[in-house]
């Protein structure tokens, strides 16, 4: 069923038609700019700013070749990813809803610092999702002679626009980098100075790409023919990370969990979920629980996943309420965790939805 919304920010942004080479194309691809390494060029100082969108065909003229009608919308500033909050990924959703049916695919342009996040949280806004959304970067801007974003953003189109008869080949949020198309939420930002900078662990890729484009079919989400888009644009920021460290202090945990309107914590435990057994730990942790915050178990390793009751050190947490994020990262977990107490505040549905996998994040079994 549709979901109801309503705007409470007015978007303003500017629609850039792109002019290819293309004769009558059968696909149309939106392009939404956000910002990021990949659009800057230098400027008569040497600094990198921002690209004008319309300008890209000067960067980039072997799009001209591609035989699909191409729409940029760039945000009215383009900014640099560290700055996102949860309202710029609402923003994108939103653009997405907003033109659905008017395109076969979506390419979004972002800075790589918080893409797994932004990637993350659009697979929970956009639920039903049946068309590609592929975010991509680049680690040397589009005017650098070695950049990595003209491949990315020409292969991503392609991606975008592949079809098996009617349906699209990837009709999820995807991120492709360096020759590999990732699931979205299961990607990590793991380098910064390698053209490979994303890698998902736990979820194998969805394509390799080389000379062809290699999809891996039994893992790509299905087209699920007629299902209706839903978009959801209330999320909710009332929540922390802790990251465990040998020798946390009391005062530390407590200060933490006793912020002023907290409702929710991802926990990044050791190994497979396990924590400090020490009675003030589990205490503090259990007395947050009984005042209704959620803590969401995730690992520090970016290999393998939580098992509650594996160790004595991770039963107590179990024991106290604790919920298994199981192999889920901490950027799909952190917004995950916004995204449902955006929807609900009925505790049982909380902890119902934080233990499904909504939206392919995590492979639930032990
Ligand atoms: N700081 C930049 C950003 O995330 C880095 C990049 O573009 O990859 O926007």
């Amino acid at each position: 069923m549709q979901k109801k919304f309503s705007r409470t920010r007015s978007l303003k942004y500017r629609i850039i038609n792109i002019k290819t080479g293309a004769l009558k194309p059968k696909t149309a691809i939106l392009i939404i700019y956000s910002g990021g390494t990949i659009g800057m060029v230098g400027d008569s100082s040497g600094s990198l700013v921002a690209l004008k969108f319309n300008q890209i065909m000067q960067q980039l003229p072997s799009l001209n070749t591609l035989n699909v009608k191409i729409t940029v919308i760039s945000f009215p500033v383009p900014m640099d990813s560290s700055n996102m909050t949860y309202q710029n990924w609402i923003d994108i959703g939103y653009i997405i809803y907003e033109n659905y049916h008017n395109y076969d695919g979506f390419v979004v342009l972002q800075g790589t610092d918080t893409m797994a996040y932004s990637a993350s949280a659009l697979s929970f806004i956009l639920e039903g999702l049946n068309k590609p959304v592929v975010f991509i970067g680049a680690q040397l801007p589009i005017s650098a002679i070695r950049s990595d974003a003209r491949p990315n953003l020409i292969t991503a189109i392609e991606i975008a626009a592949k079809k098996n008869g009617d349906d699209p080949v990837v009709p999820e949020v995807s991120i492709y980098f360096d020759y590999q198309l990732l699931r979205g939420n299961r990607a990590m930002k793991i380098r910064s100075s390698q053209f490979g900078a994303f890698e998902s662990e736990n979820y194998p890729l969805l394509a390799r790409i080389g000379i062809s484009i290699d999809f891996n079919y039994p893992v790509i989400r299905k087209c699920v023919r007629d299902q209706q888009l839903v978009f959801h644009e209330t999320y909710d920021p009332n929540v922390v990370i802790i990251k465990l460290f040998p020798s946390i202090t009391r005062q530390a945990v407590e200060h933490i969990l006793e912020i002023q309107g907290l409702k929710g914590v991802v926990m990044e435990t050791y190994g497979s979920g396990n924590a400090p057994t020490d009675e003030w730990f589990i205490g503090t942790l259990q007395k947050a629980i009984s005042r209704g915050i959620i803590i969401l178990n995730v690992s520090q390793c970016i290999g393998g996943k939580v098992i509650h009751g594996r160790y004595a050190t991770s039963k107590l947490l179990q024991d106290i309420g604790v919920i298994s994020g199981w192999n889920i990262t901490t950027e799909a977990a952190i917004t995950k965790l916004m995204f449902v107490l955006g929807q609900t505040t009925d505790k049982e549905k909380i902890k119902d939805l934080l233990s499904s996998s909504l939206s392919g994040e995590m492979d639930i079994s032990a």
